[in-house]
């Protein structure tokens, strides 16, 4: 199928595009790398009138980091992130995650922002972002605010962002003992479970940990129990296999497709939990 028509307008600036989706009154969507927008206009699962191109704003990719926080502008694309020297020294996990995202057709296009508004349940970023404790910069017409990512993602596809808003950026401290693991679909490398953690450690012991699991359910969720089980404990080995045991015991609403059925979901949790915290073990020295 192709799309219904529309009209395409690039936009010049974050407030030219707020201006033109104003103006577009609820017709309007933006589009970055158009990875996730074009297959559902293809559908008509989308139909806009108004396609304003927020992909050459300048100032709107990059990223930075300033007294250890890091910064990632939202049109970052995925390539961008994954061989990020200051991400790959400061933050490895985030690099490590983007690098997994889809081929390298998908790496060189789609981008952060439109990977977080979009909020495919399977997405690789957003239990990267619950790890790292991201906060999610947003514009609208009222001016700014910031989103934590643990209230960001909010359901199937929904997250907490109005039509008329656009995401400009994330921030978070960088966190160095952090790792990323997938189990991937074997065509389009969605996550079928992919885990996110992030450890902080001080004197051999784990003070506090952040896990965030993707692909499972209809959201991007953390693993508190992991978390939990995890803080006040020798960092070792043992300590990580016995707190991933515990991973998804949390989750209620664990999805079955033709990709994975619940049960099997259910135990890959598990062994992506232990794989993402050994990783993040071997950043601790
Ligand atoms: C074959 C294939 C394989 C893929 N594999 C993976 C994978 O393994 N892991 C993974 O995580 N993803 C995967 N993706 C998704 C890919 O990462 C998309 O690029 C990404 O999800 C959307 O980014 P985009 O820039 O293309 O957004 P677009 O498609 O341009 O936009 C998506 C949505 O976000 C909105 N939007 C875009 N930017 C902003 C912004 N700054 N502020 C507010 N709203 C915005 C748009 O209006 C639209 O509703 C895959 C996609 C394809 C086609």
């Amino acid at each position: 199928m192709i799309s219904t028509a529309f009209e395409y307008s690039r936009a010049t600036s974050l407030d030219d595009a707020l201006a033109k989706l104003g103006a577009a009154k609820g017709s309007g969507k933006l589009i970055a790398g158009g990875h996730s927008l074009v297959p559902l206009m293809k559908l008509r699962l989308s139909e806009p009138k108004m396609l304003i191109d927020i992909g050459r704003i300048p100032g709107l990719s990059g990223v930075s980091a300033k007294d250890g926080t890091i910064e990632i502008r939202a049109g970052t694309i995925h390539h961008e992130v994954a061989t990020s020297g200051l991400l790959r020294e400061a933050c490895p996990m985030v690099s490590e995650a983007a690098g997994q995202i889809g081929d390298p057709q998908v790496r060189n296009r789609g981008t952060l922002g439109g990977s977080l508004a979009h909020a495919d349940p399977a997405a690789d970023y957003p239990a990267v972002m619950l790890a790292v404790d991201a906060d999610i910069h947003v514009k609208g017409p009222g001016g700014w605010r910031v989103v934590k990512a643990h209230d960001f993602f909010q359901g199937l596809f929904t997250v907490d962002l109005a039509a008329d808003e656009i995401i400009a950026g994330v921030q978070f401290k960088a966190v160095k003992a952090g790792g990323y693991a997938k189990l991937h679909q074997r065509a389009s490398h969605f996550a079928i479970v992919g885990v996110a953690a992030a450890l902080d450690v001080s004197n051999g012991v784990i003070r506090s940990a952040r896990i965030g699991l993707t692909g499972a359910s209809t959201h991007a969720t953390r693993l508190t129990e992991v978390e939990q089980a995890l803080a006040g404990k020798p960092l070792s080995m043992d300590t990580v296999e016995t707190a991933a045991r515990l991973a998804g015991g949390s989750v209620s609403d664990v999805n079955s497709d033709i990709h994975a059925s619940e049960a099997y979901r259910r135990a890959m949790i598990p062994v992506f939990t232990k794989r993402a915290l050994a990783r993040a073990l071997t950043r601790t020295q």
